[in-house]
C-alpha cells in the first residue's frame, strides 16, 4: 500500500517535532495513548549532533517536565547549572556601568535552571519517542484537515490522511495549523536579530550568565560544560547583518570587546546564526479539536529566557488535561477539555509575553530617562532582600504555573 491511500488513525496528531511537541508526545506515549508526530525536519540521532550555538536556560519547573519524559538523563550532561545571573546596566559618559548579582543559593536554591543545546534536547526527546511503542515519528507536513464531532482528518503533503481525536499545533511560529484552524495572531517584528554562537574561553565562567544592557538590545554569556559559553547577542538588524558579514579574526575580536575581559581570550567554537526577533499572541489556544501550542502559539524576545519555558508548561498542562480526560473515559478532543487547558494557561502565557514586550522596549534603547529608571530599578531590587528573593523565585517558579510536572509530580 503507498502512503497516499494509506488513512491512519491515532489518539492525538501532534503537527510540529520541535522541543515542545516530542515532549507532549512522549508524556502521553508513555500512558499507552496512540500518538503521531509530524514534521518535516525530523531530528538527527544524538550521537550525530555537533552542538550549535542556540541553547536554552531552562528553569527548574522545565527541567522537572522534561525528567518526567524520562528524556532528561540522557541529555543532562549536555547542559551547565546557572549559579548566578549577574545584570550589568552599561554606563554612560558620566556614570559607571551597575551590575547585580542574583545568587541561586542566596534564594536557597541549588541553582536558577540549566542551559543546554536546543539540538541536543531535540535529538534526545526524538528518541526517547522513538522507543515508546504508542508513538510513531513520520516525515511530512499537515496541507489541511476538517472536524466533526467525533474525531479530526488530516491531509499531510503526500496525500496520507490520518484520523486522531485531537490535533495539536506545535509547529513553530508560522504554524499552518493555526492558519487552518482560522486562529488569528498579535505580532510585532522588533527590527533585531539574536546572533548565537558558542564560544571557548581561557577562564572559567563559575557557573555566571552574564546580561548586558546595551542600546542595541541585550548581549547575554550563558555557561555550558567547561570553559565553554553560549552567546545571545541582540543587536538591530543593520548591525546584527553588518556583525555576520565580519572575518572570523574580527568577529572574535567583537566578542572580545562586548565581553569586556570576564572571560580572558575567547574563540569561535561555532559558525555564527543569526535569528530574527519578533513577538506574536495567539487570539485564541484552540478550535474545534485543535489546540496550539509553543511558538504556535506564542512567540517572545529570548530577552528573559521565557520561550521554551513556556512551551513546556504548555505542553505539561495540555498532558494532564488529556490524561485525567482519558482517565475518565471522557473524549480528549472534546470542547470542554480544551477549554480548560486554554483556561489554565492564558494567564501565565500573557503575563509572560507582556512582561518580557515591555523589558524589552524599556532594554533596548540609549534614551536618557529610561537608561536612569533601569539603573534605579537594578539598585532597588538588588539592594532590597525580599524584593531580590521575590525576583528570583518568581523567575524560577512563576505564580501563573499551576502544573503538577512541573513540581516534579507524576502525570
Ligand atoms: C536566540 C534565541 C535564544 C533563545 N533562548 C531561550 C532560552 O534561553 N530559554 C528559553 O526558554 N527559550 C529560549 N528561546 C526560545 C526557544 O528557542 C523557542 O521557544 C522554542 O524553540 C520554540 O519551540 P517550537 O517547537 O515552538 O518551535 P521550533 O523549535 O521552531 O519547532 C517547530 C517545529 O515545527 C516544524 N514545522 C514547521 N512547519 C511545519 C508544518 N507545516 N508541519 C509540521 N511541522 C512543521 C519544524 O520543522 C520544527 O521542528 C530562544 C529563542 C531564540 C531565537
Amino acid at each position: 500500500m503507498t502512503r497516499k491511500e494509506k488513512h491512519e488513525n491515532c489518539d492525538v496528531l501532534v503537527s510540529g517535532g520541535g522541543v515542545p511537541g516530542l515532549t507532549l508526545a512522549a508524556l502521553l506515549g508513555s500512558l499507552g495513548l496512540r500518538v503521531t508526530v509530524i514534521d518535516p525536519h525530523p531530528p538527527q540521532p544524538l550521537s550525530a549532533i555537533h552542538p550549535d550555538g542556540r541553547t536554552a536556560a531552562l528553569m527548574a519547573g522545565s527541567v522537572n517536565i522534561l525528567k518526567s519524559t524520562g528524556a532528561w538523563d540522557q541529555c543532562a550532561k549536555y547542559g551547565a547549572a546557572l549559579e548566578t545571573l549577574a545584570i550589568v546596566e552599561q554606563g554612560s559618559r558620566h556614570t559607571k556601568p551597575v551590575r547585580a548579582d542574583f545568587r541561586a543559593g542566596d534564594a536557597g536554591l541549588p541553582c536558577f535552571g540549566i542551559n543546554i543545546p536546543n539540538s541536543t534536547l531535540r535529538a534526545a526527546m526524538a528518541e526517547r519517542c522513538a522507543g515508546i511503542r504508542s508513538v510513531e515519528l513520520l516525515s511530512g507536513a499537515v496541507e489541511s484537515f476538517a472536524a466533526d464531532d467525533f474525531g479530526i482528518t488530516a491531509t499531510l503533503n503526500d496525500g496520507t490522511a490520518i484520523r486522531a481525536r485531537l490535533l495539536v499545533g506545535a509547529d513553530g511560529r508560522n504554524s499552518k495549523v493555526r492558519e487552518g484552524g482560522g486562529i488569528n495572531a498579535w505580532e510585532r517584528a522588533y527590527g533585531q536579530k539574536a546572533i548565537t554562537c558558542l564560544i571557548r574561553h581561557s577562564r572559567p565562567h563559575g557557573n555566571i550568565s552574564t546580561e548586558f544592557h546595551r542600546p542595541g538590545g541585550p548581549f547575554t554569556i550563558v555557561p555550558m560544560p567547561g570553559q565553554v559559553s553560549s552567546i545571545v547577542w541582540v543587536e538591530y538588524d543593520d548591525d546584527a547583518d553588518a556583525f555576520m558579514t565580519l572575518r572570523r579574526q574580527d568577529f572574535e575580536q567583537a566578542l572580545q570587546d562586548r565581553t569586556e575581559g570576564l572571560l580572558g581570550t575567547v574563540h569561535l567554537e561555532t559558525t555564527p546564526e543569526a535569528w530574527p526577533l519578533k513577538a506574536l499572541r495567539a487570539s485564541a489556544l484552540i478550535a474545534p479539536r485543535v489546540a496550539l501550542m509553543a511558538e504556535a502559539a506564542h512567540v517572545v524576545h529570548p530577552l528573559g529566557a521565557q520561550g521554551l519555558n513556556l512551551s513546556l508548561r504548555d505542553a505539561a498542562t495540555l498532558a494532564e488535561e488529556i490524561a485525567d480526560a482519558a482517565r475518565n473515559g471522557l473524549d480528549i478532543g472534546s470542547h470542554i477539555i480544551l477549554r480548560q487547558y486554554e483556561f489554565r494557561r492564558r494567564a501565565d502565557i500573557l503575563t509572560r509575553s507582556l512582561g518580557t514586550d515591555n523589558l524589552t522596549r524599556m532594554v533596548s534603547n540609549d534614551i536618557g530617562i529610561l537608561r536612569h529608571l533601569r539603573r534605579a530599578g537594578l539598585k532597588t531590587v538588588d539592594g532590597i532582600p525580599p524584593l531580590r528573593r521575590f525576583a528570583m523565585h518568581e523567575g524560577v517558579t512563576p505564580g501563573y504555573d499551576d502544573s503538577r510536572l512541573s513540581r516534579g509530580e507524576a502525570l
